[in-house]
């Protein structure tokens, strides 16, 4: 298997995770940035993240194009993609989901969405929230070109995660494993601040030195990080696409527990 196969393989599970941990539905979408081509990336046609396989994977170019002949339907959303991995070369996936729990906190924007359990310190102390309608006017609130996608990644700036208003979220990583991660306890983070909310009383944040501790020695490969990935992999019947390139252990579910 090359390089790019395996890439492929973790763009495949990487989908079939979202889904199946109810961050996507039949919409959202997750890319990688090309390892050898860095104005480059995969994404898939336009399919619901659950049916996604190999070969629906396409390249891309940064202008949110295919780089070959591609008649099949394309994400109309995939711009968000380009823009996000144009304007931060230090990030290598990006996920775009509209998963309800993080709703409210891009329409109540005084109420912002904060770190407040340890799995949610990755998407950092400052959550920027996006309106189009604050530079696109009236639109049907989908990203749709270029300007609008990299109107969203100046928003986003050197964070982890941006909120869409009355949309859903972008976020982005120096991993696949660890955009994925981010994105699936992002919505758990949200729906513990909301209902820790209507407890009511002072809410207890995690520090700026509770975040940097977390984020000290990170690595996609490390024993715990790993850990979901195999697990979720697993969980939802990819267990047999795992590959790591530092050579560790893969543990495989002989039958798919879903
Ligand atoms: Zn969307």
């Amino acid at each position: 298997m090359s390089k790019i196969d395996n890439i492929m393989k973790d763009l495949v599970i990487a989908n079939r995770i979202l889904a199946n941990e109810d961050v996507v539905d039949a919409y959202g979408h997750v890319s990688i940035r090309h390892p050898d081509k860095p104005n480059h990336f995969f994404l898939s046609r336009s399919l619901a993240p659950e049916l996604v396989e190999f070969e629906d994977i396409v390249e891309f170019g940064m202008d949110g194009e295919p780089v070959r002949d591609e008649k099949r339907p394309l994400y109309l959303e995939r711009f968000i993609h380009a823009g996000i991995l144009e304007a931060r070369p230090d990030v290598m996936a990006v996920v775009h989901a509209h998963a309800e729990d993080i709703l409210p906190f891009g329409i109540a924007t005084d109420t912002p969405l904060r770190p407040v359990i340890h799995s949610g310190s990755f998407i950092g102390a400052n959550v920027p929230v996006w309106d189009i309608s604050e530079n696109f006017g009236d639109t049907n609130v989908l990203v749709s070109n270029m300007a609008q996608a990299r109107d969203l990644a100046k928003k986003l700036g050197g964070n982890n995660v941006a909120l869409m208003s009355a949309h859903g979220f972008a976020s982005a990583a120096k991993s696949l494993i660890e955009v994925v991660r981010m994105s699936v306890y992002l919505p758990r983070n949200a729906r513990i601040l909301q209902n820790a909310k209507t407890l009511g009383g002072e809410i207890r944040y995690l520090s700026q030195g509770e975040i940097d501790a977390r984020n000290r020695g990170y690595s996609p490969y490390s024993t715990e990080t790993w850990r979901t990935w195999e697990f979720w992999a697993n969980k939802c019947g990819c267990g047999k696409l795992l590959n790591r390139p530092d050579g560790g252990p893969i543990y495989v579910h002989e039958h798919k527990h879903k």
